[in-house]
């Protein structure tokens, strides 16, 4: 049997390991339209800042790929799915060639967002912060920058600016929206977090939307946004990231915003899979969504490995927990923001909110002090009504007891 893997990201590896424990003999291809063997993006913005060497990013030993008997694939872009052939083809034009699949795996991740602004696309210093090239792109050019644009106030585009920041750059973030993080936080949090990007020297313009991105073929000179030119001679573009599925049109395989996934990560075609931030699936509370992260990567590609080698597993749902770091200061969040109520708690310049809705958390959002976390969101998952203890939920020290069953009752002692 040949198994075909599209992608060299966490939700590929972990499903390229599954098979191989599995399955000693069969046949494991993976492709890559990126050269570079497995790595983790989620360090790429401390690498640019150099707290983070470049070998610290690559995750397995450069031996994986011979020691599992995989066939690599690296430097090559898949362009078109033929399910009723089952080939995947790689590449386009006259250098397109074929691969036969028994079982194909669809983990290529997710684009950089790029708007369609004048100048962005073609005005050389202009990045994302989606792959290492990127990383190695905006480090080749640092010595000429004294300024620099960050459009986009997620947390990539906030690493980033902290990142630059460290390097001695100038950087002003440019954010469409009135706050920034407007995926994560509520405009009271995001104030905090603007106050402390402004504390560290980020000029921080939210309603600010780019328009266009001025400069030649020297390089960028300035960004546009709100009416105003801002000079700089770098722009990092994090505008978000989206399921790379244009490629996937007149395969048959379902798409809306993502690949469309069943819980054992199977597709609507018989053979077919897909696994990390390309899918769309349901999240722990049955809701269809896309939610990009390591961990949802991870776990959807060992699903996905295991039912492509006929062990049925069911996927338990998509998480999204997202934690980000604000020059060293921890703000994290989970779920949603439109609860009935919302619980709050402030202490030495922190502030932890929770959202309830019919007794139950629907979502959390951290600044400063993101202990817990994960507890809130466990709650949040298993759906537990907390109404009874709902004074404590944000009190210091409310533990793990409130997962674990409660102890059986002491046995009366026969009199
Ligand atoms: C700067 C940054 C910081 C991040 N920080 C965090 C964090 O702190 N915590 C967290 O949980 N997540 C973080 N993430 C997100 C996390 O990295 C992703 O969710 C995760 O890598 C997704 O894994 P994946 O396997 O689905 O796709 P990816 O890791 O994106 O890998 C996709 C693979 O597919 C290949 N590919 C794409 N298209 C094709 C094609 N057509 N043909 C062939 N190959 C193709 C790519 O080359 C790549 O090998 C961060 C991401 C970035 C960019």
């Amino acid at each position: 049997m040949r198994i075909v893997i599209v992608g060299n990201g966490p939700a590929a590896v972990a499903a390229a390991e599954t098979i191989r424990d599995l399955d000693g003999g069969c046949g494991i291809v993976m492709v890559s339209q990126e050269s570079v063997p497995f790595y983790s993006p989620c360090p790429l913005a401390e690498y640019v800042e150099a707290s983070v060497p470049r070998a610290h990013l690559f995750l397995r030993p450069e031996s994986f790929y011979r020691d599992l008997g995989i066939e690599t694939r690296f430097g090559l872009a898949a362009t078109a799915v033929d399910s009723a052939a089952r080939k995947l083809t790689l590449g386009s034009g006259a250098a397109a060639t074929q691969l036969e699949y028994d079982r194909l795996l669809i983990a290529a991740g997710a684009r950089a967002v790029m708007p369609p602004l004048p100048g962005l696309a073609d005005t050389p210093g202009v990045f994302a912060l989606k792959t290492l090239a990127d990383a190695e792109g905006i480090l080749a050019r640092l010595a000429q920058v004294r300024r620099a644009v960050v459009i986009g106030s997620g947390f990539i585009g906030l690493e980033a600016a902290q990142a630059l920041v460290r390097k001695g750059v100038a950087v002003t973030v440019i954010e469409a929206m009135g706050q920034v993080l407007p995926q994560m936080l509520d405009a009271e949090l995001a104030a905090l977090v603007e106050s402390r990007l402004r504390e560290h020297g980020v000029d921080v313009r939210t309603n600010s939307a780019a328009q266009a991105v001025l400069g030649g073929a020297a390089g960028v000179a300035a960004v546009k946004a709100g009416g105003v030119d801002i000079p700089c001679e770098l722009v990092v573009c994090a505008a978000g990231v989206r399921p790379d599925v244009a490629w996937l049109a007149g395969s048959g395989i379902a798409t809306a915003a993502g690949v469309l996934v069943d819980d054992r990560m199977a597709t609507n075609l018989p053979g077919i899979y897909a696994a990390g931030d390309i899918v769309e699936t349901n999240d722990s509370l049955g809701q269809r969504r896309v939610i990009g992260n390591w961990p949802n990567a991870v776990n959807g590609g060992r699903i996905a490995g295991l039912n492509m080698m006929g062990v049925e597993r069911r996927y338990r749902g998509l998480d999204g927990i997202n934690v980000v770091r604000i020059f060293d200061l921890p703000v994290s969040s989970f779920g949603g923001r439109d609860g009935e109520r919302s619980l709050c708690r402030k202490e030495g310049g922190h502030m932890r909110k929770l959202a309830l809705r019919n007794g139950r958390i629907v979502g959390g959002q951290f600044y400063g002090d993101v202990n817990g976390t994960g507890l809130y969101h466990e709650l949040m998952n298993k759906g537990v009504d907390v109404g009874s203890f709902e004074d404590e939920l944000l009190a210091p020290g409310f533990g793990i007891g409130r997962l674990m069953p409660q102890p059986p009752l002491p046995l009366r002692r026969a009199a």
